[in-house]
């Protein structure tokens, strides 16, 4: 039914708790990007979401929000870790699907008249697609060390270097993870999908940076004008589906009582303390896992790739990860809730006192942002902020934003993930082809390949809202602060 939104101030809409919601909800955007938030299910969702036993303050639609299985992408829940619940389809089907960037050393003039060899070369080094094909031939075995052991694994392997793991989200291993929680039929379709991008959305697009806009935070980026960048933006291929697929049909059998009071069978939950709250909490870290050494391998193939088509050593090209943030993940972290007289969990404008609970955040296609200080930063970022990439289209151009002081006030230390889809796959067929999809690009001398025509019509420029302005309005709340704007030289896709 219809949603009524009250305005709160500048960029931050709430619709206010009543029947049976447990909180409040707020959408932050701007008035064009919530009208086209406002086009389909994503508020309706985002208000069903406050039904979920111990959300606390508000659910949070992102400005690039738009709806997803029972929780809109772009959603941002914080519910209590000891008295709520873990729902696997408010983290998303995509287990730690994310981005990293890669930066090199090289600027435009090393790479002008090689754009279409290394977009070949890369097409030809790195699986994409459907079906199956890593970078790693890998067992049983294999993908149960992987699950277990993340980016360590690949350091091991020789696939990763100290450095990569210490610009990795949680340093690329999520530590509560367990193999045995991993279905067989999950882990035999990850077996041959170790390093490989998977299908449609998912890229690797090398960009130049176009613009620098917080000098200081760029510098400690090593961001500069014109230097060529990597964006790599993948997940957890068919094992975290899979994952995502067991968990959701034993959550829907084992807590049907629960499920019974929800207002959609998609936000299907499992209670904190709940055998299978457990379980589901580890098999999506390993997962989560999975997806970090996905990443990882498809970045060493690049790196192979650059050595091949400039005939140099990757270091000596400076290819060094910026950083590797995922935006579909639930953590266990612990934030400051208001809370009421009775240990309820209210919004704004209630009387309340403040304390810190440990929450299950979930992000779903949304990027954690953590401000400069937050412990969780790495070293290097301490004193200016996280990282956080956020693609925008193959056609338009991406952002590398920082965590903003607001963050953690207003998102659960969380900012957006993307421009976000305006248009369905099956419109986007009609309205788009992708001869003259890439043609287009072309003329901007941007160079794509991907599987297929469908692919690059499905995922044509226009498919997306403005990434300017969500980064706009990411800037504008400090929830993510813009540091550089990257343009695309050449693009791969699924
Ligand atoms: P998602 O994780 O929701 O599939 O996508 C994340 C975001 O990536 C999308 O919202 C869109 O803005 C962006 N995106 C999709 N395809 C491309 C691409 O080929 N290049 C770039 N730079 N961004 C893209
Ligand atoms: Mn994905
Ligand atoms: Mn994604």
């Amino acid at each position: 039914g219809d949603v009524t939104l009250e305005r709160v101030r500048e960029y931050v809409w709430e619709i206010p708790r009543e029947g049976k919601m447990g909180t409040p909800a707020r959408v932050l955007a701007s008035e064009r990007l919530l009208s086209q938030i406002s086009e389909d299910k994503t508020l309706q969702q985002l208000r069903n979401a406050t039904q979920l036993p111990g959300v606390t303050k508000y659910a949070v639609c992102m400005p690039d929000g738009h709806q997803g299985y029972g929780f809109p992408v772009g959603g941002v829940a914080g519910i209590d870790a000891e008295n709520g619940c873990i729902s696997p389809g408010a983290v998303g089907y995509d287990i730690n699907c994310g981005v990293r960037m890669m930066r090199t050393n090289l600027t435009m003039d090393d790479v002008r008249g090689h754009e279409e060899e290394l977009v070949d070369a890369l097409f030809d080094a790195i699986p994409s697609g459907l079906g199956g094909g890593g970078v790693v031939e890998s067992g049983i075995d294999t993908v149960n060390e992987v699950l277990e052991r993340g980016m360590a694994w690949a350091l091991d392997e020789g696939y990763a270097t100290d450095a990569d793991l210490a610009h990795c989200e949680d340093e690329g291993v999520r530590e509560e993870s367990d193999p045995s929680a991993v279905s067989t039929k999950a882990k035999n379709r990850g077996k041959n999908q170790l390093g490989s991008l998977g299908s449609g959305n998912h890229f690797l697009e090398v960009q130049r940076v176009t613009d620098v806009f917080r000098e200081e935070v760029a510098d400690a980026y090593g961001l500069s004008e014109g230097q060529v960048v990597v964006l790599i933006h993948c997940g957890s291929r068919g094992l975290g589906h899979q994952v995502c697929t067991d968990y959701l049909r034993k959550i829907e059998k084992r807590h049907s009582g629960l499920l019974s009071k929800l207002p959609d069978r998609e936000l299907a939950a499992a209670p904190a303390g709940s055998r299978l709250a457990e379980e589901y909490y580890a098999a999506m870290g390993a997962a989560i896992n999975f997806a970090w050494v996905n990443r990882q391998l498809v970045m060493h193939r690049t790196r192979e790739v650059f050595e091949d088509v400039f005939d140099r050593p990757w270091r000596t090209m400076g290819m060094e990860l910026l950083y590797d943030v995922a935006h579909n993940i639930a953590k266990k972290e612990t934030h400051v809730v208001r809370v009421g007289p009775e240990g309820r969990p209210v919004g704004d404008g209630e009387a309340v006192e403040r304390e810190e609970r440990e929450l299950f955040v979930h992000r779903k296609g949304a990027t954690r942002a953590f401000p400069a200080g937050h412990p969780e930063v790495p070293g290097a970022y301490l004193d200016v902020g996280q990282p956080v990439i956020i693609p925008g289209s193959m056609g338009t151009g991406s952002y590398v934003l920082r965590g903003g002081e607001a963050s953690m006030e207003l998102g659960f230390g969380s900012t957006a993930h993307g421009a976000g889809r305006v248009m369905s796959r099956t419109q986007a067929k009609k309205d788009y082809w992708g001869g003259d999809v890439r043609e287009e690009l072309e003329r901007e001398h941007i160079y794509v390949k991907a599987q297929s025509g469908a692919t690059v019509a499905e995922e044509a420029p226009g498919v997306y809202k403005d990434v300017d302005e969500v980064v706009r309005v990411s800037d504008a709340l400090g929830i993510g602060d813009t540091v550089a704007r990257t343009f695309p030289v050449c693009n791969i896709k699924g």
